[in-house]
């Protein structure tokens, strides 16, 4: 995806706090590249649905995965729309007065219709969020079986329709406040990962493999 500013549609534009939007795919690429997990609203038999889960992104799509008998899952495979929430929280903002705490952070809101992904786009889509949850272990996981895929189901959705808005820096204190003595400033935030634990049944001889003791986790 070359880097470019589309014009936003009605329901991307912001309102509040314009001036933190961003509609740049550049921008956008890169929020949603740091993030792995999502949000997703829609709307089943005329009442609202939110729903966690994990994602990735390809030059032209955001993949989503699950149960094939998943409602989400259905719903975007039809070809139902859906809106989807990306944010990353990149610190806390202590301000001089109550009122203007506040976070910093990164976030994308995407809206379009799903779609079902199936054939060898499903297989790789698959390989792919081993991939983008643990870079190295899909080429160590042995094959999917037959009714692992025939279970899973994979949709998508276009990376067109879609808003970030971002907040960086310092509080924005009332000029009346800034001779306080109350501290103010950010407490910068960070996901890591933590020592691996071994699970319980590993056979002895198998080693902390490279790619997971030096993960960099997203979020
Ligand atoms: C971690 C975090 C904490 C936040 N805390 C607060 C809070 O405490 N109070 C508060 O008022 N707001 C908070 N926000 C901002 C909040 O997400 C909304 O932007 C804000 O509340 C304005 O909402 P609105 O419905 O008036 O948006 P509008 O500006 O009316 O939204 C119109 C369109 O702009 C786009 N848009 C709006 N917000 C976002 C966004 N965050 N990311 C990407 N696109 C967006 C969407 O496409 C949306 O459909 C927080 C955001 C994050 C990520």
């Amino acid at each position: 995806m070359t880097s470019s500013t589309q014009a936003p549609s009605a329901r991307t534009t912001l309102k509040r706090n314009a001036v933190r939007a961003q509609y740049n795919t550049e921008v956008l690429r890169e929020v949603l590249a740091s993030q792995q997990i999502c949000t997703v609203a829609y709307v089943q038999e005329g009442e609202p649905r939110q729903i966690a889960t994990l994602y990735f992104c390809d030059d032209t799509h955001m993949y989503l995965h699950g149960n094939r008998q998943s409602a989400l899952l259905r719903h975007m495979s039809q070809g139902g729309e859906v809106c989807i929430s990306v944010m990353l929280v990149d610190g806390i903002v202590v301000a001089r007065s109550g009122f203007h705490c506040s976070m910093n952070y990164r976030s994308v809101t995407l809206f379009g219709k799903g779609e079902g992904v199936t054939g060898p786009a499903h297989r790789k889509a698959l390989d792919d969020f081993v991939a983008v949850l643990i870079p190295g272990h899909e080429k160590v996981v042995r094959e999917p079986t037959s009714q692992e895929l025939a279970a899973t189901a994979v949709a998508r959705i276009p990376l067109h329709e879609m808003s970030a808005k971002i907040r960086a820096g310092d509080p924005i204190d009332d000029e009346g406040d800034l001779d306080s003595e109350v501290w103010a400033g950010e407490i910068p935030l960070r996901k890591t990962a933590l020592t691996p634990i071994a699970s319980a049944n590993l056979r002895a001889d198998i080693i902390l493999p490279q790619y997971i003791e030096h993960l960099q986790v997203k979020g």
